[in-house]
């Protein structure tokens, strides 16, 4: 049997070392505040908001909660960041994605001042990811990578291969593996032969949005498969991208759905809440 990669043991680890490092920074006069903000009510959304807020109760950060309508305009919703930006004692800004369509998602996350992107989405953390500078990293694929060093997963000299290229998970994925020194392709939609590509990889980090399509076919013999992939199947049950009764025989470790990538991502947050501190 595979290792199975534990994201909730370990993003409780990373809580409980953010938690120690907000006490620390508490003794010293500093407080953590992060805002969110959600427009709407998704129920998804609204979920993922409560779970942020329990999140900073347990780490000991302030939350400071904005919950707009549905129907509020660009202009309010920039307007309020703009101010959030201002405020001294507010340290991170998360705007709930997805937003309403009448709001351009992009000029939203451009407008947060990147010192405070504690998602790591705006183009100036993206792009100082990419030169190897300091700047606040996506949760979802630093998760990934505290997963897998955590694990005891050697990443330098890996063959490793990232399916999906979103700006949240597949693009930054494949920057972190690359600044951790493995060896990196991307595949996509329009990758010919995905098979034989992803057949390839010594760790295979799937985000492809397609309930349980990786099976054994996709997967070399000994390979770490990380699935990102969050779907309710005809059950109403979760599972990943990656199809894990079929995969698990054949690979050396993997995470499982629910339990693996997901917890990590708020933990991720969290982590970059506190290092907003040293970086403003
Ligand atoms: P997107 O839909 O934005 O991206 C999917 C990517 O997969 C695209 O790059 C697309 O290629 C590629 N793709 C789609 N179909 C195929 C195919 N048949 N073969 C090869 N590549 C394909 O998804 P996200 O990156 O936002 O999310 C991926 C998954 O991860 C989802 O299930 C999402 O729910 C989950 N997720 C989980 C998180 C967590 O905390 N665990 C956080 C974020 C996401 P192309 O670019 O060519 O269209």
């Amino acid at each position: 049997m595979p290792q199975i990669i534990d994201g909730k043991v370990i993003s409780a680890q990373i809580k409980d070392e953010v938690r120690e490092k907000v006490s620390q920074l508490k003794a010293q006069g500093k407080s953590v505040c992060l805002a969110v903000i959600q427009v709407g009510n998704d129920p998804a959304s609204s979920v993922y908001v409560g779970n942020k807020k329990k999140a900073c109760a347990y780490v000991g950060i302030e939350s400071l909660s904005y919950e707009l309508a549905e129907e509020t305009t660009q202009e309010e919703l920039l307007s309020l960041i703009w101010e959030l930006n201002e405020k001294k004692e507010v340290n991170g800004i998360l705007v709930q994605l997805p937003l309403p369509g009448h709001i351009d998602e992009n000029e939203v996350i451009r407008a947060i001042d990147p010192k405070k992107d504690v998602d790591g989405f705006h183009p100036q953390s993206v792009g100082a990811l990419c030169i190897g500078q300091p700047g606040f990293v996506s949760c979802t694929p630093a998760g990934i990578i505290e997963l897998l060093k955590r694990s005891g997963v050697e990443i330098a000299g890996k063959e490793c291969v990232v399916i999906g290229r979103s700006n949240i998970v597949g693009k930054p994925m494949a920057l972190l593996l690359l600044r951790e020194n493995g060896t990196v392709t991307v595949a996509h939609s329009r990758t010919k032969n995905l098979k034989e590509v992803a057949k390839r990889a010594d760790i295979l980090v799937v985000a492809v949005g397609k309930p349980k399509m990786i099976t054994r076919d996709y997967v070399k013999e000994g390979a770490v498969v990380i699935d990102v992939g969050i779907h309710r199947n005809e059950n109403n049950k979760l599972c990943g991208d990656v199809d894990f009764e079929d995969v698990s025989p054949v690979c050396s470790a993997i995470t499982p759905v629910p339990g693996g990538v997901g917890p990590m991502t708020i933990a991720m947050l969290m982590y970059n809440c506190a290092n907003s501190v040293s970086l403003q």
